[in-house]
């Protein structure tokens, strides 16, 4: 295991200085020191080999350093890297614009690029928000957003987070407040939830939500359902249903976007992470015609007042139209499904040690859930040891590697939690 004392030079005198992130750094160790990438395997500088659980954040969809993305890139580099999108277009992005706006499920068909998730989610909020202002409805400035959501770290986006589970119960008091309620799983959830609308109605801008899996909030599933009753409710009470399909977009449940297993159209979904197939920052927010439509007017005050530097960045751009392809021409969504078939199996076990509250699978995601928090510090060298980076949050494990992973990596990566965990529970547990 790579010790800070083997680290090379560039990794001691930057430490120094780089503040990284959700980390203590009066106690943090010395990150690894990563120097080449491939499929779902990470290179270190002392030539540890370690598999990707993870995928770096859920971008990873084709794995690292894809030759077909990288070429894509190269050739956009020789030409163009940047180019402002005020007032000038770029080929790659104007080609992404109308890829994207054919997949997206319904008339999902306008897209406005920026370049990290969070910032998606802003535009997608600024979106709602002037939606009703330009349409002459005063007041509907709230969102409705649920336990256990995350949605970014910007200040926004905090707002829509859990206030409790979201990492960010400093803030509270100096972000605008958000009515934030728990995701309606059942009949008396309905009703409580179509009470509230009700009730609240006048001052709701939109309702945020993360289509079937809730991702940094803590791993929480929902079904189907649950996405079919909001969109019902919000259009019957006239209110904008966003999706936040930052993690679940471009195939990690099993379809290219969660909102298709619920067979609905939301008014505006946010986009990022695999968009750029995990090479470049890229994300953007999608909006049906009829949010677009409120915008267009003979006055200059009603047009989207948001425009981020590097939107529509063509190697950014050009990535994701590679990303593209490959969900085209490659059985992305398949390897999926043996990914789930081999997570549910080969977790399983784990059910049955102490301190294990839940083991749960969907599409490319297993989750192993412990009766605690804070535990990540004593099983990461366990991880580290076995070979595989594997980063565990709250009282959280999980997986959600890269699609291409192969069966004896993802054999790796699932006996290792199986292993480190039984050891866990009969030490910790
Ligand atoms: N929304 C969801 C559902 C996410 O999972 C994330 C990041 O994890 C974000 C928004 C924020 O994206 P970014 O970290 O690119 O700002």
């Amino acid at each position: 295991m790579p010790e800070a004392a083997a680290a090379p030079d560039w990794l001691r005198e930057g430490f120094k200085h780089l503040w990284l992130p959700y980390t203590q750094m009066q106690t943090a160790p010395t990150p690894l020191p990563v120097v080449r990438a491939e499929g779902a395997k990470l290179f270190l500088a002392d030539g540890t080999v370690l598999v990707d659980g993870i995928a770096s954040w859920w971008t990873q969809a084709h794995g690292y350093n894809h030759p077909h993305i990288r070429a894509a890139v190269a050739a956009q580099l020789e030409k163009l890297p940047h180019v402002m999108l005020g007032g000038l277009a770029n080929e790659p992005a104007m080609v992404l614009a109308t890829r994207l706006a054919k997949l997206a499920p319904g008339d999902l068909d306008h897209v406005f690029f920026c370049e990290s998730g969070s910032v998606s989610v802003e535009v997608a909020m600024k979106m709602a928000i002037q939606y009703w202002i330009n349409r002459g409805i005063r007041g509907r400035t709230r969102f409705v957003s649920f336990r256990h959501g995350y949605h970014g770290d910007t200040m926004a986006c905090m707002s829509v987070c859990d206030p409790d589970e979201g990492m960010h119960g400093h803030f509270k008091g100096y972000l605008p407040e958000q009515i934030v309620v728990p995701l309606p799983r059942d009949a008396a959830g309905e009703a409580a939830f179509a009470a509230l609308l009700a009730q609240r109605g006048g001052e709701i801008a939109g309702i945020i939500v993360e289509p079937l899996v809730q991702g940094a909030g803590g791993m929480k599933f929902h079904e189907p359902a649950s996405l079919s009753f909001l969109r019902r409710v919000s259009e019957a009470q006239g209110h904008l249903l966003i999706l936040d399909e930052i993690m679940t977009g471009f195939g990690r449940l099993g379809t290219m976007f969660a909102s298709e297993q619920a067979g609905i159209v939301p008014d505006i979904m946010t986009l990022s992470k695999a968009l750029s197939g995990g090479t470049l920052p890229l994300s953007a927010a999608i909006a049906r015609r009829h949010v677009f439509g409120a915008f267009l007017s003979d006055r200059p005050d009603t047009a989207l007042m948001h425009g981020p530097t590097y939107m529509g960045n063509p190697l950014a751009c050009a990535a994701a139209n590679a990303s593209l392809d490959l969900f085209e021409r490659e059985p992305r969504l398949q390897q999926v499904a043996a990914i789930e078939a081999h997570l549910r199996e080969r977790l399983a076990p784990c059910r049955a040690l102490k301190g294990v509250v839940d083991v749960r699978v969907k599409g490319a995601i297993g989750v192993v859930e412990l009766d605690r928090a804070g535990e990540g510090v004593w099983l990461r060298p366990h991880f580290l040891e076995r070979g595989v980076w594997v980063r565990p949050f709250g009282n959280i494990v999980y997986l959600a590697p890269p699609f291409v992973v192969s069966q004896d990596e993802l054999a790796q990566l699932t006996g290792a939690i199986v292993d480190v965990l039984q050891i866990w529970s009969r030490e910790r547990a």
